[in-house]
């Protein structure tokens, strides 16, 4: 034991630990692999990081497998999210043939890891196909989708059902994606980690260092949103947003930050589109940053007076969730896992526009009692439903429940 577990005590009780070991000891001796497209960037790389090794100090044998693709790949699997998103896209035969193939190549290449793990977890449509591929698999497997799933376009859904149908059980984060699929589906909404460095208290000399790094103005309002550059988070709308709201806040600054998640395409494009918008403002930053920059999202959260994040499709939004523990309120799309954590005019405001969003940021900015009490409001939210820890313990509940659902797997050949 290392003592990771531990380190949570302080956040959430022992009890909340104790109550982790014993479902644990109950799981026993299996092995699970989780498996996703990349490793870097983006809400399921970022909860992949955490939950992997709590699960590991819990005696569960967890590996994390990333599968690989060309660039095809990745255009084929964007615009499955994009479809799944609710988007209308066509993909032409030959790429979805090349998607198959690359799950072909990675199922060879994890033969081993796939047909004896007791359990699967795989992560979105990047790699559903590799159950079809491993015949020989002994586990059970889950598909975890979390992507927005409640108005998928559905030709593309029909081809990825395809795949989906075959597995023992699916988790999505909201009763409005689940689908209409032959096995269970368990609802699960995602978590963030307290004392990650992405979410870790942080001393104020590290918070103030982001005014002179980035060159912001301390004595005026800050406000951002920490998105990958992806239409679905509408970065040009939180840049209409904020010049709506600039009339009334003359001083108004903003942060746009983002890197671009290995596995979209379509990031530089975006970031294209933002810069035309911004159209020189010296107080709009567009910030790209590594993907280990964690510290330093940290401390712009808590720097910021407020935090957007006005996404028009979001599984879950762990940005949300990030900046409520901060004890920040927070502007967010009306959409998706945005709608879990937003509270509408208790943790924040759900908006449905631009000039919704310019409305929320004025009257925040001049009510700062409210403004406060919000982000307070906020972090006990957080703190009660959307920590790892809840989130661990919702998975070994679902591995309890397929370890021992009464029907076994049939090992072929
Ligand atoms: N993130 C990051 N660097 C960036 C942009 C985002 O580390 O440049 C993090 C962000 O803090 C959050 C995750 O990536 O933890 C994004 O998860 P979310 O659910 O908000 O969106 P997704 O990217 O999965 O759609």
């Amino acid at each position: 034991m290392s003592g990771l577990l531990e380190k949570y005590n302080d956040v959430v009780g022992e009890d909340v630990i104790g109550q982790l070991r014993e479902l644990a000891d109950n799981v026993g001796e299996i092995s699970v692999v989780h498996v996703n497209s990349t490793k870097y960037g983006g809400g399921v790389a970022e909860i992949l990081a955490k939950l992997v090794p709590m699960m590991n100090e819990l005696g569960i044998r967890t590996s994390w497998e990333v599968i690989e693709g060309d660039e095809d790949f990745y255009q084929t699997t964007k615009s499955f999210h994009n479809a799944l998103q609710g988007n209308i896209v066509e993909i032409p035969d030959a790429m979805l043939r090349n998607y198959e193939r690359i799950n072909e190549r990675n199922a060879e290449a994890l033969r081993d890891k796939l047909e004896s793990a007791d359990i699967v977890f795989i992560h979105d449509p990047q790699p559903a196909p590799l159950l079809k591929m491993t015949p020989k698999r002994k586990g059970k497997w889950v598909w975890r989708c979390h992507i927005d799933a409640s108005r998928p376009f559905r030709p593309v859904w029909k081809y990825l059902r395809n795949f989906v149908v075959e597995y023992d059980a699916s988790i999505f984060s909201l009763a409005n994606f689940a689908q209409n699929l032959p096995h269970m589906q368990f609802l699960i909404p995602p978590s963030i980690d307290p004392i990650s460095d992405k979410n870790i208290e942080l001393p104020a000399n590290e918070i103030k260092s982001v005014y002179k790094e980035f060159g912001i103005d301390p004595e005026r309002p800050l406000i951002s949103q920490i998105s990958r550059f992806d239409r679905f988070k509408d970065p040009v709308g939180v840049i209409w947003a904020y010049k709506i709201a600039k009339k009334f806040l003359p001083g108004l600054q903003l942060i746009l930050a983002g890197g671009d998640a290995a596995d979209d395409p379509e990031g530089a494009a975006v970031i294209e589109e933002v810069r035309m918008a911004e159209c020189g403002d010296p107080d709009i930053h567009i910030l790209l940053l590594p993907p280990d920059a964690h510290r330093k999202i940290n401390a712009i959260q808590r720097a910021s007076d407020l935090v957007l994040q006005k996404s028009i499709r979001e599984g879950f939004g762990l940005t949300v969730a990030e900046a409520l523990w901060k004890h920040k309120a927070v502007i967010g799309g009306n959409t998706g896992g945005i709608r879990l954590q937003i509270f509408n005019h208790h943790t924040g405001f759900l908006v449905d526009s631009p000039e919704g969003a310019a409305l929320r940021i004025r009257y925040l900015l001049f009510n700062r009692d409210i403004l406060r009490q919000m982000g307070e409001k906020g972090h006990h939210f957080v703190k009660n439903n959307f920590l790892i820890t809840r989130h661990l313990r919702e998975y070994l509940t679902v591995i309890l429940s397929l370890l021992h659902s009464e029907f076994s797997r049939i090992v072929i050949g």
